[in-house]
């Protein structure tokens, strides 16, 4: 099962306990994905692919409306490897009822958003229940809700930047898609609409990439210096090598010929590490100091070495 399944699910477990949010809930899945049909607006219609979510349906219009005559439809596609699962409230007057509540002005903005936070977060539940999905965080960080409708991915994003969500619109293939690519942002929609094990789930595999990213810059930053170091050593045995080929070793005075010998049977020490190994021990701009007057020496003979 996808990560996206899996939020799903658990989203199509969570019963709003007030009227007004299992109004809103319904309302968006009804505006992404339903239809008022028949000659005389008879039929109002929930769809939805998922079993679960079109149970949660039947079970929120039961609860609002006990009364109400209802069917459920479950049409295979000729492959049999997809489902529309069709709630449908039977009758023009319970049509009628259930349609006039989610036009109810009184709990709507002028835009349409509902106007309580709590209708809010239950809307975007039932967007993300009808049209949404979410990456396993372990690829990359995406949530995203569409839409054909305009003004529907409209109404999604204005109601996610009422609660103080970050997101994006852009367009896919004639498709509206409202999404979010911040990993924080999507946490903090998970945490609104109730998602707790997915949230959870996405906070962990955070970490854990954080942690990693950590390490590696770490360890990057660490080879690096390695190689530098390494690099620079290999000049210093190649200056000593010159000097010791034309004009001989001994013939330094005493302070370079020790730190040349030193590094000769340390190549891979750190000027530090040199340092320590002097008698007496010397500072690590103090070893720099002689390693720089080495490799004067060296250019100086650099022109009359004969193999150069
Ligand atoms: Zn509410």
């Amino acid at each position: 099962m996808t990560f996206s399944d899996q939020t799903r699910n658990e989203l199509a477990r969570v019963i709003p306990s007030a009227r007004c949010c299992r109004i809103a809930e319904l309302s968006a899945m009804y505006e992404l994905d339903g239809f008022l049909l028949g000659e005389y607006n008879q039929y109002l219609d929930f769809n939805n692919s998922s079993p679960v979510v079109a149970r949660k349906i039947l079970l929120l219009l039961k609860g609002l409306y006990p009364e109400i005559p209802t069917q459920v439809l479950v049409v295979k596609s000729r492959s049999r490897r997809t489902q529309i699962c069709t709630v449908r409230v039977l009758g023009r007057e319970a049509a009628g009822q259930v349609y006039q509540d989610f036009k109810d002005q009184s709990v709507l903005e002028e835009s349409g958003i509902p106007r309580k936070k709590c209708c809010r977060r239950a809307y975007l539940r039932g967007a993300f229940l009808s049209r949404g999905s979410i990456t396993n965080p372990e690829r990359t960080y995406h949530l995203e809700i569409s839409s054909e409708q305009t003004v529907l991915a409209e109404k999604i994003l204005e109601t996610m930047l009422s609660l103080n969500l970050e997101a994006g619109i852009t367009q896919r293939k004639g498709t509206l898609v409202v999404y979010m690519k911040d990993g924080q942002q999507i946490v903090n929609l998970l945490n609104l609409m109730g998602a707790h094990s997915a949230l959870l789930h996405f906070e962990n595999v955070r970490v854990m990439k954080d942690m990693r990213n950590q390490i590696n810059r770490l360890v990057n930053c660490e080879t690096a210096n390695v190689d530098k170091t390494v690099k620079a050593a290999m000049e210093q045995l190649e200056d000593i090598r010159l000097l010791d080929e034309v004009i001989g070793l001994e013939e330094l005075p005493p302070k370079l010929q020790e730190v040349a010998r030193l590094r000769q049977a340390n190549p891979y020490a750190s000027l530090q590490e040199l340092g320590d190994l002097m008698v007496p021990p010397m500072s690590k701009s103090g070893v720099n100091y002689r390693i720089r007057q080495i490799r004067e020496k060296a250019r100086e003979l650099d022109g009359l070495d004969p193999e150069s």
